[in-house]
């Protein structure tokens, strides 16, 4: 059976001390809350602070990218191995910002995705169509592409550390969230794809999350749906209360 991950992505909010702080605070929130996996995936720099203070709780902390080369002339990046030393198990690659902002694209994002598995990473694998896609009626295409470039080369046995995170782009920070039908048909489609590159086995067993405006109201009747199975949570990722309501919903 696939486990249920609610993992939070802080993007660049939160010094060390408030990653603390905050830590703290949600910690007693889902403390035994072990029917589904819980991580947030923080700034390198507030990393550590916040390892620190979820130390002997169900909380991990992950990263929110790496680098694809083992070490080099690559100013401002940070590569699996330095994460690994530093207790880092997961890591978001490909998110939408990533890709709108600083230029990554599907074959940067594959080998970013290649380097954490071979370093023995979990990967968030961030994929989703643009509004402009969605209202065209190719999602469904899109996806699949996706999926298939994100994952080229990534083997049946690395899919066990495979979490692929449905994001429909539009949903993002926007405040506009697909509706679980709308959530529920992309990913069966994510994992309709799954089966066609690694058998049915390995396309069960994998989690697919939906992200894009999740949050303490609408997370129960998305995390209902048979092919949704947790959530990567942006803005209520900040809030302890809102997240821990998610988790809530997840149990
Ligand atoms: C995200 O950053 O992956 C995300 C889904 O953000 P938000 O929940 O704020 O839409």
């Amino acid at each position: 059976m696939r486990r249920t991950v609610i993992a939070g992505n802080w993007k660049m909010n939160f010094t060390p001390d408030e990653a603390r702080a905050f830590i703290n605070e949600v910690k007693p929130l889902v403390a035994g809350k072990d029917n589904c996996d819980i991580i947030f995936c923080a700034p390198y720099v507030t990393i550590a602070a916040a390892q620190d203070a979820a130390k002997g709780s169900n909380i991990k902390i992950g990263a929110e990218n790496v680098h694809f080369a083992e070490k080099g002339a690559y100013t401002g990046e940070v590569s699996a191995k330095m994460l690994t030393a530093c207790g880092v198990e997961y890591v978001i690659v490909g998110h939408s910002e990533r890709r709108q902002y600083f230029g990554e694209t599907d074959e940067t994002v594959n080998l970013r995705a290649k380097a954490a598995l071979a370093a023995g990473m979990k990967v968030i694998l961030c994929l989703g169509e643009v509004k402009e896609q969605r209202l065209s009626g190719v999602t469904n295409e899109v996806v699949a592409m996706q999926t298939k470039l994100d994952l080229k080369d990534v083997t049946a046995e690395q899919m066990k550390n495979v979490i692929i995170a449905y994001e429909p782009v539009w949903a993002i920070g926007t405040g506009l969230t697909a509706t679980p039908e709308q959530a529920e048909e992309t990913c069966a489609v994510i994992r309709e794809t799954l089966v066609s590159l690694y058998g049915k086995e390995v396309a069960e067993e994998t989690a697919i999350q939906y992200g894009g405006s999740m949050n303490e109201k609408n997370a129960a009747e998305l995390l209902a749906k048979p092919n949704v199975d947790g959530g990567l949570i942006g803005g209520a990722s900040l809030v302890a209360e809102k997240f821990a309501v998610i988790v809530n919903a997840a149990q």
